[in-house]
C-alpha cells in the first residue's frame, strides 16, 4: 500500500515515525476522514476547512500547506478502489521533538500522514440497524476540534461493543451530545433534532449535509439538545458520519426504538442523501 508521508508517496512499511513524534507521545495532532465516491472526494472543501480550523484551534501553524486536495488526487492514483469507493485518512501531528509539554520553539516541521482504503457503499437493504448503548461523555471540553487524541471516544466505543452494540451515544449529565464517532439525530413530535454545533460535539460534515437536505425537503429541523430520556422516547433516532452516512438506530440500551425498523424520516433522508456532483471534488 502506497501512503503519503511528509511529501512523499512511499510503501507503508517504509514510513518511519519518530518515537519523539508528538502525535505518538501526546496525541498532539488533528485529522480528517474524507469519503471517496466513484473516484471523487465528497465535500473535500468542507473537510479541508475543518482541518484548518482544527489546526488553528490547537495552535498548529501549517506554513506552505496547500490543502489535502493537492496530493490526495495523486495518492488516489496509487490505489485501486472497487467502483472507486473508499476513504481518505489524513493526519497532521505537531512533529518530532524531545518530549516537553510546551510547543517546540521555534516550531518544527509537522508530520503529515495519509492513506486511502477501499470502503464500499452501504447496502441499505441488508445493513442491520444500529444497536447503541448510552454512556457518560467523559471526553474533553473541545469536541469541536477533530483531535487525534481519541481515548475518551475509544473507551466509549469499546464499552458499547462489550455490551453487544455498534456505537455509543454519549451524554453530559442528562444532555445527549453525540456518538463516539458519529452525530446523533432524533425525531420528536415530527421534528428532527440534533445537538447544536458547539464545543460539545464535532460539527460533522454529514450532519451538515443532513440538516441541509432536511431543510430543502421541508422536514422541520432544529439544532437543539435533548435529554437521554427524550432520546429514549423518540419515534426515530439515527447516526450520521462519513463512514456510516445515515444509519438508523433500532435499539438503545436494549430497548427498541419506534417499531425497530428504519423510520420514515431516516428513509426519506437516506434517499435524498446526495453524493452528487455539487458535493464531489
Ligand atoms: N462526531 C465524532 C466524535 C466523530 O469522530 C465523527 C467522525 O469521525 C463524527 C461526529 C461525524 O463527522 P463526519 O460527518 O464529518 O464524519
Amino acid at each position: 500500500m502506497i501512503v503519503y508521508w511528509n511529501g512523499q508517496f512511499i510503501p507503508k512499511e517504509q514510513v518511519r515515525v519518530s518515537p519523539d513524534d508528538r502525535g505518538f507521545l501526546f496525541g498532539d495532532g488533528v485529522y480528517e476522514v474524507v469519503r471517496i465516491y466513484n473516484g471523487r472526494f465528497f465535500e473535500m472543501e468542507a473537510h479541508e476547512q475543518r482541518l484548518i480550523e482544527s489546526a488553528n484551534a490547537i495552535g498548529l501553524a501549517l506554513p506552505g500547506f496547500k490543502g489535502m486536495g493537492a496530493f490526495a488526487q495523486e495518492l488516489l492514483g496509487h490505489q485501486t478502489l472497487p467502483d472507486g469507493n473508499g476513504v481518505l485518512y489524513y493526519q497532521i501531528s505537531r512533529g518530532a521533538a524531545p518530549r516537553k509539554h510546551f510547543f517546540p520553539d521555534p516550531p518544527i516541521q509537522a508530520s503529515h500522514y495519509a492513506y486511502i482504503q477501499a470502503l464500499p457503499l452501504p447496502d441499505l437493504a441488508t445493513r442491520p440497524g444500529a444497536a447503541v448503548h448510552t454512556g457518560p461523555d467523559r471526553r474533553w471540553a473541545n469536541c469541536h476540534i477533530k483531535s487525534i487524541a481519541l481515548l475518551g471516544s475509544v473507551l466509549a466505543a469499546q464499552e458499547a461493543k462489550d455490551k453487544g452494540g455498534h456505537e455509543a451515544i454519549l451524554h453530559r449529565d442528562e444532555r445527549v451530545t453525540e456518538g463516539s464517532h458519529t452525530n446523533v439525530f432524533a425525531v420528536m413530535n415530527g421534528s428532527l433534532l440534533t445537538h447544536p454545533a458547539n464545543q460539545w460535539v464535532l460539527n460533522g460534515i454529514n450532519r451538515r449535509v443532513v440538516i441541509e437536505l432536511a431543510k430543502e425537503a421541508g422536514i422541520p429541523c432544529s439544532e437543539k439538545a435533548f435529554t437521554l430520556s427524550e432520546l429514549k422516547q423518540a419515534s426515530e433516532v439515527f447516526l450520521t458520519g462519513t463512514t456510516v452516512e445515515i444509519w438508523p438506530v433500532v435499539s438503545i440500551d436494549g430497548m427498541q426504538v419506534g417499531d425497530g425498523q428504519t423510520g420514515p424520516v431516516a428513509r426519506q433522508l437516506q434517499s435524498l442523501f446526495d453524493r452528487g456532483k455539487d458535493r464531489l471534488a
